[in-house]
């Protein structure tokens, strides 16, 4: 990968610049890049339940830590070995949940590059946070699911090649509220085309596009999909959910690694070729100690994100869920700290399109809040610290007497 990445990647990122992002036009090299990378054994590096027949190469999550950091310093990267979210959480759902037709019919074309999907959980009515509040509804009629709805920040959603959405609603038999709160949403298949979806507009996020996968508002009225578009059973919405959002996490975390990786290179170079005051600005003290501060906090990131890779390759997602966590939070505030840094040390410059700083920011600015804000996090992590079997008064720890 690394090879790979240094040889026929890395150098076409102006091109790729020049294409995407100035004339808002497909990078034409992609197929071609696309070709290469699959010959090479590249491609779907990020299923580590890859069937045999399907198209790739079948890695653990901890073998795909280590691609996801070289690709994370890219944004772009990630599309050449078909790895890019959110198609990648997708197909492991579809991996999971899929019946052999569906996966014929929207898995299929996904593993080959052939389109690309979204994910479409948060509406812009209700706190999406808590997912129990996902409103749009999902009603039984018939041999077919009647969708109606709006959905925000479908990232992909808004690319010219996305032909499904995997949406999240209220399932019609179980919607009474009595019905416990986890077990009233489904998924289902939506193709972008279907009478009724509409693509209100592309969302930015902090002033950017995101050129991978535009984030598209969709509204959803009186759609039509039949009832074989339905994921799982009626009512396993959250369970399906689960299953997507443990690798969508993790991998925004390992891609974060390398980005943080390689704002650290950019502090060191530019610091050591500019020169304020007399002396070249790498010799501050201020600067050193950010530069090593940002070592620091990106090693212990990267470590337990290797340990949750590591976990989730050994005891699945249910072992590995209080990890997951733990580098949901960590790795975007180290991310977030570091970039901060890193713009700080450029100057003017770290903040324009010529640099990819601001990137990063918004990056790690973005993962705080998307699959789950922090606060959200931090408290499935504090519910999960059990107390220890003393009171503080009994507590062999404690040597002096508190009563009696
Ligand atoms: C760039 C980007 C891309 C995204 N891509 C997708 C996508 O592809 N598909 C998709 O469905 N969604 C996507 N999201 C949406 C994201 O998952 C939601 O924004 C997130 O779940 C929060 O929901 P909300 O925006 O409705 O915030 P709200 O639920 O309104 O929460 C707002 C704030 O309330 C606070 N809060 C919430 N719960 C608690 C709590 N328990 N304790 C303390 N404070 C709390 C937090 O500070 C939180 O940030 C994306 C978001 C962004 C920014």
């Amino acid at each position: 990968m690394q090879a790979f990445f240094d040889t026929y990647v890395l150098p076409r990122n102006r091109e790729w610049h020049d294409h995407v992002v100035k004339r808002d036009e497909a990078a034409p090299f992609m197929r071609e890049l696309q070709s290469k990378a699959r010959a090479q054994g590249l491609w779907n590096l990020g299923l580590p339940e890859l069937a045999p027949g399907e198209p790739g190469t079948r890695l653990s999550n901890l073998e795909y830590a280590g691609c996801c950091e070289i690709l994370g310093r890219l944004a772009w990267a990630p599309e050449a070995f078909n790895c890019q979210a959110p198609d990648v959480p997708n197909m492991i759902t579809l991996q999971n949940c899929a019946n052999p037709d569906q996966k014929k019919r929207w898995l299929a074309p996904l593993l080959e590059a052939q389109t690309r999907s979204c994910f479409a959980m948060t509406e812009p009515d209700v706190a999406s946070s808590d997912a129990t509040n996902i409103a749009t509804t999902i009603d039984k009629q018939g041999g077919n699911y009647v969708i109606n709805g709006r959905k925000w920040f479908s990232t992909g959603a808004a690319h010219p090649r996305c032909t499904q959405i995997m949406l999240m609603g209220v399932t019609g038999a179980v919607k009474d509220k009595a019905t416990d709160r986890t077990r009233r949403h489904s998924i289902v298949m939506v193709p972008m085309d279907a009478p009724g979806v509409r693509l209100a507009r592309e969302v930015r996020w902090m002033g950017c596009r995101d050129h991978v996968a535009p984030i598209g508002e969709i509204e959803f009225t009186d759609v039509r999909v039949p009832l074989e578009n339905r994921l799982g059973e009626e009512g396993d919405g959250f369970k399906i959910a689960q299953v997507r959002l443990g690798p969508a996490r993790v991998h925004h975390c390992m891609r974060q690694i390398g980005l943080a990786g390689l704002m650290i290179e950019l502090m060191v170079a530019r610091a050591a070729e500019r020169k304020a005051f007399g002396r070249a600005i790498i010799e501050y003290d201020t600067l050193q100690r950010w530069i090593a501060e940002s070592r620091v906090e990106l090693e212990q990131a990267k470590l337990i994100t290797l340990k949750c890779a590591w976990l989730l390759d050994r005891q699945g997602h249910h072992g590995a869920w209080r990890e997951v966590s733990l580098v949901k939070v960590a790795v975007p505030n180290m991310l977030q700290r570091v970039a901060d840094r890193t713009i700080q040390v450029f100057g003017a410059m770290g903040g324009t399109d010529d640099a990819p700083i601001h990137y990063a920011l918004s990056y790690a600015r973005l993962m705080r809040i998307g699959d789950g804000p922090d606060e959200v996090h931090l408290r499935q992590i504090f519910r999960m610290e059990a107390p220890p079997i003393w009171k503080i008064d009994y507590s062999p720890y404690i040597t002096y007497p508190m009563s009696g």
